[in-house]
């Protein structure tokens, strides 16, 4: 396997507090909460970045949104709302390259 650290959450071989899990999505807490509610969402199978996605990933991509409603609405959000993020390669802050969305609320 890649030496990736979410890879390694996906596969188990790391520890993570799992919010959400279907077939092709995993959600967890985020290690170093940046809101009172801070969720990663990441495809199981890998991708680097929004920047190197391909046509075969959006759907994938779309799975990922799709697992942030449902976590929102777990959590309370469903109404009122809350933010997601996308880091998109060093410029835009991404430090993991493995595609993720930051759910952020409270
Ligand atoms: P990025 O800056 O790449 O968009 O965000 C990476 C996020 O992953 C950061 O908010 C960081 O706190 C989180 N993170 C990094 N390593 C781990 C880890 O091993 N476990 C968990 N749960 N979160 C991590
Ligand atoms: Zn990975």
């Amino acid at each position: 396997m890649r030496d990736c650290v979410f890879c390694r959450i996906v596969a188990r071989q790391s520890h993570a507090d799992v919010e959400y899990e279907d077939d092709a999505v995993l959600a967890f807490k985020d290690i170093y909460p940046k809101a009172p509610v801070h969720v990663l969402i990441v495809p199981k199978r890998h991708i680097d970045s929004i920047l190197t996605m391909e046509r075969q990933d959006a759907e994938l991509l779309g799975r990922c949104l799709l697992a942030a409603r449902t976590v929102g609405e777990a959590k309370g959000f469903g109404e009122r709302g809350y933010r997601l993020r996308v880091n998109c390669g060093p410029g835009g802050g991404q430090v993991v390259n493995h595609v993720h969305v930051h759910f952020l609320a409270g």
